[in-house]
C-alpha cells in the first residue's frame, strides 16, 4: 500500500504531502512548491539538478542520479561503520577487561532494525570455545562423562 508521507524539500525547504509507493525505494519529481526536482531515497528527500532531469542525454541522466544516490550511500555507509566500530571497541574493552562471558550488550542493537537480534559476538566466548575442544571434546569419547550430560 502506498502510504503518505511529508517530505521537506532540500531546494526550498517548504514541506509537502508525498504519496510514497509500497516499493518507493527510489522516487523521481518536482517539489510543488518550487519545481524543482527532488530524490526520494527509501522517503528521504535528496536535491537533483532539474536541468540535467529536464534536458540532459539519457547518460547525463544517470550519471548525475547515480551520483546523488552514492555520495548519499556514502555518507549513510560511514555512519554505520562509525556504528559497528564503536561497539566493537566496546566489545574489545569488555575482553581486555576480563569481564566478557555471555555479557548482554544491548547497546549493540542501538539502531538494528532487528530489536531480538543476538548481537555479533555475544554468544560465545573464546574462553568457552577452547574450554570445549580442550575439555569436552575429548570427553565425549568416555561414555561415563558422555552420560553425565546426556540422560
Ligand atoms: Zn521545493
Amino acid at each position: 500500500m502506498a502510504r503518505v508521507v511529508d517530505i521537506r524539500c532540500p531546494h526550498c525547504d517548504v514541506t509537502s504531502r508525498a504519496l510514497l509507493p509500497e516499493d518507493g525505494l527510489l522516487v523521481l519529481g518536482p517539489c510543488p512548491a518550487c519545481h524543482e526536482f527532488v530524490l526520494l531515497v527509501a522517503g528521504i528527500p535528496l536535491p537533483v539538478d532539474k536541468q540535467v532531469i529536464l534536458y540532459g542525454s539519457t547518460e547525463e541522466k544517470q550519471e548525475h542520479l547515480f551520483s546523488v544516490l552514492s555520495s548519499f550511500l556514502e555518507q549513510r555507509i560511514n555512519l554505520l561503520i562509525d556504528q559497528v566500530e564503536e561497539n566493537t571497541d566496546r566489545l574489545t574493552d569488555y575482553e581486555n577487561a576480563r569481564q566478557f562471558q555471555r555479557v548482554d550488550h544491548p547497546e549493540m542493537l542501538a539502531g538494528s532494525p532487528f530489536p531480538d537480534a543476538t548481537p555479533l559476538m555475544q554468544q560465545i566466548s573464546t574462553e568457552e570455545v577452547r574450554q570445549f575442544v580442550e575439555e569436552e571434546l575429548p570427553r565425549l569419547d568416555d561414555s561415563e562423562y558422555f552420560k553425565t550430560i546426556f540422560h
